[in-house]
């Protein structure tokens, strides 16, 4: 039973000592090692002078110092603030400075662009590098005593700042406190098994609450956590040989594994649980995922970062439901300690059961709001205890969450809406289409008209025409693209969203 983050990993140190923590590169760490490190971790930021209500910043490609960091800061009361190390020069010293960091550590490889933004970055009195020839992080731990959670840290201390993925603006620093974490850690592990003798896959980016939120599910349950640095063919394969049993990847990347050919498709059919999300999954992939790996269960994920991660899963048994093949493109039920409301965004009130609308929640993972922006923060949080999504869905009669759209994303076309994911969802299907992303442009007799931006498949190129009239079948009229725009490749970031802001620059006189 854990009241704070911290909790999870002291209790296995305890429990299970000589069991198997993280292994990353050549190394594994029993629990009893990493907490110890976890304790000098905080004894070096104590001697540093880090204390209650402090932030500490990381940018570096995943690593177990990153899941210290978060755990010592719990000790301490201070915040682990993750930062994204694909970030540019600019965006890069704006999300350091405004998380407020008084300590960053680097991972070596990017020490260069530190170098050319440190004049900029304020705030901070110590970089420590990690890794690499010049590693200073064993330096810094060897020389710290060991120290435990000190007094006066309390449960709702935030100890992570988590930048959204900046899908729809800039990003911006979510606080999550232990207490968020420790609910989310309880509530969104599905009913699948983990324990000592399964291994788990953290390859998701732990800047982002995916991957970090999902490494905690390992002190939570005791299992062994194969860490690698970042999504890559080869370390993938890597891990799968080591014997990893359990894997969270996002759509993108399941997409890519099915299309790496037989030996990648062999490899992961020895996972016992495939969970997947954070973006809407292509039904052509999820067939193939399910074809390809009979034996795999599965899982899929919704969430935001704003909830320190999932809210809903669909379960494996509803990915076989043969009654209900139409739920295979729902985000699945609200996980346990977890409330939903479908609100009208016109009237602020409850649609009618089935209608669409902006999905609220209310759970203890809700946040308690972003740093430093009071006025978003207001927009986020309702009144009693309510988080408002910017995400549009619909429940069915047997509560299974449909994510139509971002509010955002969303076009009104002749007064209609459309969500533009529904679109996509059929021009996938399109044996030419590799990828797909539909926006509303500027159309002066309907307000906005459909586009679809299309890349084709190599080998498959077709005139656009004919999939618009593909669409015309299978939409309404008015849902179906009015125009096609033929790309390479669509602009993602690095959790393997689409950027539709980006897409519709082009097309409207400002970011719409
Ligand atoms: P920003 O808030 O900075 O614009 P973001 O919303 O993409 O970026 P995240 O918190 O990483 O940042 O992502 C949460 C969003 O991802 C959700 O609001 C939802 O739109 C989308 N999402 C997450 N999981 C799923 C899923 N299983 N299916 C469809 N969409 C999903
Ligand atoms: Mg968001």
């Amino acid at each position: 039973d854990a009241t704070y983050l911290s909790d999870f990993h002291q209790h296995r140190a305890e429990q299970d000592p000589d069991g198997r923590c993280w292994t990353y590169l050549d190394r594994t760490w029993t629990w009893a090692q990493a907490w110890d490190d976890v304790r000098r971790f905080a004894g070096a930021l104590q001697a540093e002078g880090i204390t209650r209500g402090d932030r500490i910043a990381f940018l570096d490609k995943n690593n177990p110092a990153i899941l210290m960091a978060t755990q010592a800061s719990c000790l301490l009361g201070s915040a682990n603030a993750i930062v994204n190390w694909r970030l540019a020069g600019d965006e890069l010293d704006y999300v350091i400075n405004d998380a407020g960091a008084r300590i960053l550590f680097v991972g070596h490889e990017l020490v260069p662009t530190i170098d050319l933004i440190r004049d900029r970055l304020v705030g901070v009195e110590r970089v420590v590098v990690v890794g690499g020839e010049h590693d200073e992080l064993d330096a810094f731990l060897a020389s710290a005593e060991p120290v435990g959670r000190q007094p006066g840290v309390e449960p709702s201390d935030v100890c992570l700042v988590m930048y959204s993925s900046g899908t729809t603006g800039r990003p911006k620093g979510v606080m999550l406190t232990q207490h968020n974490m420790v609910e989310h850690t309880r509530n969104a592990k599905g009913d699948v098994e983990y324990g000592p003798d399964d291994t788990m896959l953290v390859a998701m980016p732990m800047f982002h609450v995916g991957g970090s939120s999902y490494a905690l599910f390992g002190p939570a349950t005791g299992t062994h956590g194969y860490i690698i640095r970042e999504v890559d063919p080869t370390l993938l394969a890597g891990a799968m040989a080591a014997g990893v049993t359990h894997a969270f990847l996002v759509p993108a990347v399941v997409a890519g594994l099915l299309q790496a050919g037989p030996q990648a498709m062999q490899l992961f059919s020895r996972l016992k649980v495939f969970s997947y999300g954070a973006a809407p999954m292509p039904l052509p992939v999820l067939r193939g995922a399910l074809e390809h790996w009979p034996t795999t269960q599965f899982m899929q994920v919704y969430g935001m970062t704003e909830m320190g991660g999932v809210v809903t899963i669909l379960d494996d048994a509803a990915h076989r439901d043969e009654d209900h093949p139409e739920r295979l493109v729902s985000a699945g039920r609200p996980i346990p300690g977890v409330e939903l409301r479908v609100v009208d965004v016109a009237t602020l009130r409850d649609v009618e059961p089935g209608q669409a609308g902006e999905l609220w929640w209310r759970t203890e993972q809700n946040t308690v709001g972003y740093l430093g922006r009071p006025d978003a923060t207001a927009e986020l949080l309702q009144d009693g205890g309510w988080l408002r999504s910017g995400d549009i869905g619909r429940v069915d009669d047997g509560g299974f969450v449909f994510i139509e759209d971002r509010v955002k994303d969303m076009i009104i076309t002749g007064g209609e809406n459309v969500y533009s994911p529904e679109v996509e969802r059929v021009l996938a299907e399109h044996p030419a289409v590799l990828e797909t992303a539909v926006i509303g442009v500027p159309d002066d007799t309907w307000g906005e008209s459909v586009k679809a931006v299309v890349a084709f498949r190599p080998e498959h190129q077709i005139d656009p025409q004919e999939l618009i009239d593909y669409a015309r079948e299978r939409l309404a009229h008015y849902k179906a693209p009015k125009s096609v725009d033929v790309v390479e490749a669509l602009p993602r970031n690095p959790s393997g969203k689409i950027l539709k802001r980006d897409l519709r620059k082009g097309y409207w006189p400002q970011d719409g």
